[in-house]
């Protein structure tokens, strides 16, 4: 490991003040991915700037009266379980407890796991010479390497790596709103625009600028909480990630569905919505053929290398399965 200072400042200014006038400085909050990505040498940061201090692991009600705020350093165990996120935003706790062990949930954040990088093997090991992410131009290895965990949906010939992360399956199909603050103040993004597609540019799994911060996450007031699920399908019961995953956010009334979101994870380097899909589901009695077309309307354009095929039908089922159970 190399050598590093750290920084423990004391409010958000100095923390920004800080990142700016020292570009390869890294915000250390859980540290739960950071200090893999270190131990690997794919990150080698001169500085850490431990955020922890900062105050911002509030889980409140938002005023105008429905919505919740979660501050980007709540710890993922503590958003799972409090009663807010358990009783308005089932979705959003199941996919946390779906999330790694307890021992990582107690020390990873809200705004750390919106950060997480994309898993790949290539990726996480210098050794392998060819990652466009790690490396921007020389190559991709998992294209016509072991691409078991790869993308079939938005990919690029430059990056086929997936998004990892259970919560922000689940924020995406809450629709959630990502504060952010920076040298010019703060804005909002929407969580469809928080992720990137690979693209030209697959080192940038985000669109948060270098010297910004995640400061909070807010949640719209929940329609309707008995028709929430989130489905996660992996290769062991606990402690791995998502080969497939979908989260299914329904309002149903009179025997009709009249909203509809469903967001997949484990298929691209986002979590994956189409509103055409859901827009199929608005005003129908749930049905297993119907669900079945809405699997194929979010599938389309699915694209799969030698070792992925299984996730094109896999994925099918997780969305047809998942309908079923949350419309029941
Ligand atoms: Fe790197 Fe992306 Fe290719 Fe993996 S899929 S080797 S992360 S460029």
């Amino acid at each position: 490991m190399n050598a590093f200072a750290y920084v423990r400042p004391k409010d958000l200014d100095s923390a920004l003040s800080l990142i700016r006038s020292t570009p390869k400085a890294r915000f250390l909050a859980g540290g739960t991915n950071l200090l893999d990505l270190w131990k690997m040498g794919v990150e080698q940061p001169d500085t850490l700037i431990d955020i922890n201090r900062l105050g911002l692991s509030q889980i409140a009600e938002l005023p105008d009266g429905g919505g919740l705020s979660i501050g980007a350093l709540a710890r993922n165990s503590d958003v799972a379980t409090h009663s807010l996120v358990t009783e308005r935003y089932p979705v959003l706790s199941q996919a946390l407890l779906a999330g790694a062990s307890p021992q990582l949930r107690n020390a990873a954040t809200v705004g750390g796991n919106l950060m997480q990088r994309t898993r790949c093997y290539y990726f996480y090991d210098p050794n392998f010479p060819c990652c466009n992410k790690r490396d921007p131009g020389s190559g991709c290895g998992a294209l016509n390497g072991f691409n078991r965990i790869h993308a079939i949906l938005g990919q690029s010939d430059q990056c086929i790596a997936t998004n990892p992360s259970d919560m922000c399956v689940a924020l995406a199909a809450l629709e959630a709103k990502i504060h952010i603050t920076g040298p010019s103040g703060e804005r909002v993004i929407a969580i469809a625009d928080f992720h990137r597609l690979p693209g030209e540019q697959p080192e940038l799994d985000t669109t948060l600028r270098p010297d910004e911060l995640i400061t909070a996450v807010d949640l719209p007031a929940p329609a309707d909480t008995k028709h929430n699920l989130y489905l996660k399908i992996r290769d062991r019961s606990s402690f791995a990630f998502a080969l497939v995953s979908a989260a299914i956010v329904l309002g149903i009334g009179e025997g009709q569905i009249t909203s509809a979101r469903i967001a997949l994870g484990g298929v691209a380097h986002k979590p994956w919505r189409v509103p055409e899909a859901e827009a199929m589901l608005q005003g129908v009695k749930p049905d297993r053929a119907t669900f079945e077309k809405v699997a194929d309307r979010l599938l389309q354009g699915a694209h799969a290398y030698r070792y992925n095929q299984y996730k094109i039908p896999l994925a099918r089922n997780v969305v047809v399965r998942g309908l079923l159970a949350a419309s029941a």
